[in-house]
């Protein structure tokens, strides 16, 4: 994508960008030399143990997830809502739990806020398909209540089996609940951004922004998510040159 459309597209989202003619719009973000831990991770949570679903294909995984009555949400739900895009990206976003449109079209992060996220992307160089797209939770709950710490527990299994499959470079971890439970913490979102975190047992590499749906409540912090993107960036270029962002 060129600079042009590019800041056409971050244009579009509110972000003022002030860029020199013919320069890209500088991160304000520097990636650290060594990964800062998130802190307070219980290492026991963060390093998940392979669940049940450890050895299941995508199909299998996915039938899983449709028939599942793991938790309450699925006396509520209209579906399951999987997850999308290339199963071989080399980028996974990962954001919190279905809501009421995407519970509707089982897909994730299709309203308002879906389609914010997707301008991000594409302000970033990707259509939704270059990327892989989940969610903690596969069910809607209620009233978009946050999650309950037992149905991200139950849900947790199929969410670490899409990773496994998927085996991204780079984790982008969408939003304050999904980044504190993805990161078993209760660190604030504004202390887990421009760091690199390690994701698991297998210490995937994760970065952490704003939920979309908090951006349009918030178009002040607009700014801020492109920074995140940008340093996301720094991160997954250091990874494709084999470079080490963690300890
Ligand atoms: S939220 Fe997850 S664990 Fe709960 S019923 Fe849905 S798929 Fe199962």
């Amino acid at each position: 994508m060129t600079d042009a459309r590019r800041l056409a597209y971050l244009e579009a989202l509110g972000v003022d960008v002030y860029v020199r003619r013919g320069l890209e719009p500088a991160p304000d973000f520097t990636l650290p030399e060594r990964m800062a831990p998130a802190e307070s991770m219980p290492a026991a949570q963060a390093a998940a143990a392979p669940g049940v679903e450890a050895t299941l294909d995508w199909d299998q995984l996915r039938a899983r997830v449709a028939a599942c009555t793991r938790c309450s949400l699925h006396e509520t739900r209209t579906q399951t809502v999987f997850g999308v895009g290339s199963r071989s990206a080399k980028w996974m976003f990962i954001g919190e739990a279905p809501g009421a449109d995407e519970d509707r079209q089982g897909e994730p992060f299709v309203g308002r806020a879906g389609q914010l996220l997707t301008s991000m992307l594409k302000a970033m160089g990707f259509a939704r398909d270059d990327v892989y797209i989940a969610n903690v939770l596969k069910c809607r709950p209620p009233g978009n209540r946050d999650p309950k710490p037992e149905e991200a527990l139950q849900c947790r299994g199929y969410l670490e089996r899409q990773i496994e499959l998927v085996a991204p470079m780079l984790i982008v971890a969408v939003g304050r609940i999904a980044a504190q439970n993805l990161l078993a913490t209760d660190t604030a979102l504004a202390r887990l951004r421009g760091k690199v975190h390690a994701l698991g047992a297998r210490g995937w590499p994760l970065v952490v922004t704003y939920h979309p749906a908090y951006l349009l409540r918030s178009p002040g912090e607009k700014r801020k998510a492109w920074q995140d993107l940008l340093f996301a960036r720094q991160v997954f270029a250091r990874l494709e040159s084999g470079e080490r962002v963690l300890p």
